[in-house]
């Protein structure tokens, strides 16, 4: 499928819980968050199911995301039901790793096919104070369990402020040489400021060349992060909520204004 500006629509990402295990300063107030009620989380047979529609218009490329999505009970089994389905030609999740030691030989069966992970430093004080509760012992585990499962490629994403030319941001660079892992730099966002750019090392953030739609956990097709449109699935119908979000997709990103980071997955 193609939007009005002639980008073709072939990536999904796909929020399974806006809960997580951390609670990143940049992302998730110190004071917690007020949690989708259980009634309103998308179940795995819709999740799969607005999934399989969406590759019959098109999409071939499928992230999971949260949240954190290995806090999502019974991860390994929606990732085998995603991983059914004919035509996702890749299939990635994007995580904060700490879960992951004891995820991914079961993920890698169920049929994923790599990982992203978060790690904005590799200093243990820093790491801890970012994520106000994190072990970094648990992210390396968490790499290496993912390269010993055959994940393939690992690589890692890396929050900066600026430049990936910051103390921190170098030292995970190194680590990433090191270890042979490929790696990302995302700019800090603002979502209601309209701050964002496009990620060094990859494609998000260029509108330009924008193929993405994303799915919250509590059922909302947006087909723009820096948007506040988005179309109910449940009330809509898969169907229609693609046909509209595609129609509507804006040119360039703006504001989000309803949503936050851990409840549409970035
Ligand atoms: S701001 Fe919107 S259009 Fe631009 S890259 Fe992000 S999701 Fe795509």
């Amino acid at each position: 499928m193609f939007d009005r500006f002639n980008r073709k629509l072939n990536y999904l990402r796909i929020s399974v819980t806006d809960r997580c295990n951390l609670r990143c300063t940049y992302c998730m107030p110190e004071q917690g968050i007020r949690l989708f009620r259980h009634e309103d989380i998308l179940s795995f047979d819709e999740i799969a199911g607005f999934t399989k529609t969406a590759v019959s218009n098109g999409v071939t490329k499928v992230r999971i995301t949260g949240g954190e999505p290995l806090v999502r009970k019974g991860i390994t089994v929606l990732v085998s039901m995603i991983s059914e389905i004919k035509g996702i030609e890749d299939l990635s999740m994007t995580t904060n790793g700490t879960l992951l030691k004891q995820y991914a030989q079961e993920l890698r069966t169920a049929g994923l096919h790599r990982v992203n992970i978060s790690l904005d430093t590799i200093d243990r004080e820093k790491f801890r104070a970012v994520t106000r509760t994190g072990d970094l012992n648990d992210v390396f585990e968490g790499i290496n369990a993912a390269k010993n499962a055959g994940l393939f490629p690992v690589k890692i994403n890396c929050v900066i402020k600026d430049s990936k030319d910051e103390e921190q941001a170098r030292a995970v660079t190194g680590f990433c040489k090191d270890n042979d892992l490929e790696i990302r730099y995302i700019r800090q966002m603002d979502l209601v400021m309209g701050h964002f750019s496009i990620v060094d090392g990859g494609i998000g953030g260029d509108c330009l060349l924008c193929n993405r739609l994303r799915l919250t956990s509590n059922g909302k097709l947006k087909p723009c992060l820096f948007s506040n449109i988005e179309f109910d699935i449940r009330q809509l119908g898969f169907e229609k909520a693609i046909q509209l979000a595609a129609e509507l997709k804006p040119e360039c990103g703006s504001k989000n204004e309803t949503g936050t980071f851990y409840n549409i997955g970035g």
